[in-house]
Formats: structure tokens, C-alpha cells, sequence
């Protein structure tokens, strides 16, 4: 990391994800839109990198934007395999009460 501004942004919002005064997320933004405007940013190839790296260690993985999407995606598909077994036939009267006849 090159910007000595934004290594200096990123050990602040760092203490206050700490102190769990800044959601880890409100924390990623930040640092995606320090790098989106930050002339040093901008040409720093390796900035990229280090605000995944950080993104990482900051945000639990069910937490990341992608992994939220597949999380999401295998969910309905779990609900539409739950609903399609529901509505099976082989699944009427294979059920029956049975009373304890003492
Ligand atoms: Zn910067």
C-alpha cells in the first residue's frame, strides 16, 4: 500500500471495527471508495490486493457481497426442492396413525 493516507484511514477504521463503532461492511465501502478516488490509489497496482486482504480479515465470509448471493441462490433452491417434495404424490397416505392399543 502506497497511500500513506489510506494506511492511515485503514488503522483508524480498523480500531473502530474493533470497538464495534463501524460496521466491518461500512468499513469496506470506505476503503472502496478511498481507492476509487484516491489519485495515489488509482495508479497503486497493488492497492487492490491489500483492500481484498483486509476485506478478508475484517468481514466474516458469510458476510461477503458474493458469497451472500450463493447463499441466497442455494436457499430458494433448497425451498423450491422442499416445495416440489412436499407436492410428490408418493408422499400421500405413506403416513398413517397408528394408536397404541394397550
Ligand atoms: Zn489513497
Amino acid at each position: 500500500m502506497q497511500c500513506e493516507r489510506l494506511t492511515r484511514l485503514v488503522k483508524s477504521w480498523y480500531l473502530q471495527v474493533k470497538d464495534e463503532a463501524l460496521a466491518p461492511a461500512r468499513m469496506v465501502d470506505f476503503m472502496e471508495k478511498h481507492i476509487a478516488e484516491c489519485p495515489v490509489c488509482l495508479v497503486d497496482d497493488e492497492v487492490r490486493g491489500e483492500v481484498n486482504r483486509i476485506t478478508r480479515i475484517i468481514l466474516p465470509p458469510s458476510k461477503m457481497p458474493k458469497a451472500k448471493q450463493e447463499e441466497a441462490a442455494a436457499a430458494r433452491q433448497a425451498a423450491e426442492a422442499a416445495a416440489a417434495a412436499a407436492q410428490a404424490p408418493e408422499a400421500e397416505g405413506e403416513i398413517e396413525d397408528e394408536e397404541d392399543e394397550l
